[in-house]
C-alpha cells in the first residue's frame, strides 16, 4: 500500500505546486525539530518532509499519481530520513528561499525522449479530418515495479563506490598543492544508489517496450509535413522517468484530381474549342459531390473559375479556402472534310480568313510580346 503523500500534507490529488509548498512551509514551521522537541513531532516532520519531497519532484509526483511509491522498493520505510534522493536540509531550505542548489545524488529517473511516427492520410480525411488508429512501439512504464527496476521485495542499495554520494573525489598533489576534483560515480552513474536484484521484467530500466494502438484525432485542415502532438504519449524515461510526446506526422498522399496549396484546392478542366466558345454547364466533382459550375460562352484557355468555400477548412479560422478551376480549350488536331468545310464558313463569317485580318486580335498578341522584350 502506497503512502498517501498528498493525505500527509493535507492535500488532494491535483493540488498545485504552491498549495504543496504552503502546505508543507505551515507544517515544517511546527514540527521542525529545532522548534518542536517532541518525538513525535520529529517523526511527523520526516513524513510531511517525505511527502513534499515527492511532490515537488516532477518525477517522483508521476509515481505518485500512478499508484507507486517514489521512495518505496518493494516493502515500507525503505530510504528514510536522510537516505538516498533525499536532500535533507537542501530541501528545507528550497522550501523557505527557494531554489537553494543541492549537491548530491542525483535521481534515478529520467525524462523519456519524444517520439515521431508518420501517419499517411488521404486528401478528403486531412481537408475533413479523421480519427486514425496508429500502432506505436514506446518504451512504458514496467508495472512489474513501477518503475523502481528493483525485483518485487527488494530495494536499491547504497552505492559501495561513493556511499550513495554520486560522486568520487580524487586527490591530487600538484605544484600548487593538493587539488580534489569530484567526478561521476562510475559504478551508480552518479545516483548513489545500485539494483542488486534488477526487476526480472525491466532489467532494471523501470521501462518496457510495448507496441500499442492509439486511436488519433486528426483536425480538418492538417496540412502535409504538420504534426500532431500527444502529450506524455512518447518514451517513458529511464527509472519510469516522465514520458515524452508522441508526434504523428502527416502525410497527404497525392490525389488523382485536385492538388493542394494550403486552403485552396486545384484541378484542371479540358473542353472542347466550341465548348469555350458556345458555354455550357458542366458537373463537376468536388470533395463535397459533384457541383455544377457554369462556363460562360466564350471562356478562354487558362482562365481560373473559382468555386468558393469548396476547399480546406482553414486550421486556425473559421470558413473554408476555394477549389481553382484551371480552363484548358482544346484546338482540334484532325478535322474531316466537312468539319473543316464548317469552320472556314465560320472563319468567312467572323472576316477572320485572311491572314492579318484581325487587327485587333493580331494587335494584342504583338503588343504582349514587345512589352515583354522591352520590360514593360
Ligand atoms: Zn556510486
Ligand atoms: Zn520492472
Amino acid at each position: 500500500m502506497a503512502t498517501d503523500y498528498y493525505g500527509v500534507l493535507g492535500l488532494a490529488q491535483g493540488a498545485t505546486d504552491q498549495d504543496i509548498k504552503r502546505a508543507y512551509r505551515r507544517l515544517a514551521r511546527d514540527l521542525h525539530p529545532d522548534v518542536n522537541p517532541d518525538p513525535e513531532a520529529k517523526e511527523r516532520f520526516q513524513e510531511v518532509t517525505r511527502a513534499y519531497e515527492a511532490l515537488t519532484d516532477p518525477e517522483k509526483r508521476r509515481i505518485v499519481d500512478l499508484g507507486g511509491d517514489p521512495f518505496d522498493a518493494g516493502s515500507g520505510g525503505a530510504g528514510g530520513f536522510g537516505g538516498p534522493g533525499f536532500g535533507g536540509l537542501g530541501d528545507i531550505m528550497d522550501a523557505f528561499f527557494g531554489g537553494a542548489t543541492t549537491r548530491g545524488p542525483r535521481s534515478r529517473t529520467r525524462a523519456g525522449r519524444d517520439a515521431l511516427i508518420p501517419v499517411e492520410l488521404e486528401l478528403d480525411e486531412s481537408v475533413f479530418g479523421t480519427t486514425k488508429d496508429i500502432t506505436v512501439d514506446t518504451a512504458v512504464l514496467c508495472d512489474a515495479c513501477t518503475g523502481a527496476g528493483t525485483a518485487p521485495g527488494t530495494h536499491p542499495a547504497t552505492c559501495g563506490t561513493c556511499s550513495g554520494r554520486g560522486e568520487v573525489q580524487s586527490v591530487q598533489r600538484g605544484f600548487l598543492g593538493q587539488v580534489v576534483s569530484s567526478r561521476t560515480c562510475p559504478t551508480c552513474a552518479g545516483t548513489g544508489q545500485v539494483i542488486p536484484q534488477p526487476c526480472p521484467k525491466c532489467g532494471g530500466d523501470g521501462r518496457v517496450r510495448a507496441r500499442r494502438t492509439l486511436s488519433v484525432k486528426v483536425p480538418a485542415g492538417v496540412e502535409d509535413g504538420m504534426r500532431i502532438r500527444l502529450t506524455g504519449q512518447g518514451e517513458v524515461g529511464p527509472g519510469g522517468g516522465p514520458a515524452g510526446d508522441l508526434y504523428v506526422e502527416v502525410h497527404e498522399r497525392p490525389h488523382e484530381v485536385f492538388t493542394r496549396d494550403g486552403e485552396d484546392l486545384h484541378c484542371r478542366v479540358t473542353l472542347p474549342m466550341t465548348t469555350a466558345a458556345l458555354g455550357t454547364t458542366l458537373n463537376l466533382k468536388t470533395l463535397d459531390g459533384e457541383e455544377e459550375l457554369d462556363i460562360r460562352p466564350g471562356t478562354q484557355s487558362g482562365s481560373v473559375l473559382t468555386l468558393r468555400a469548396h476547399g480546406a477548412p482553414r486550421l486556425r479560422a473559421t470558413g473554408r479556402g476555394d477549389m481553382l478551376v484551371h480552363v484548358e480549350v482544346q484546338t482540334p488536331t484532325r478535322l474531316d472534310v466537312e468539319q473543316e468545310k464548317l469552320l472556314r464558313e465560320l472563319a468567312a463569317l467572323r472576316g477572320e480568313d485572311q491572314p492579318g485580318a484581325d487587327r485587333e486580335a493580331q494587335g494584342g498578341l504583338f503588343s504582349r510580346v514587345r512589352d515583354a522584350f522591352h520590360g514593360r
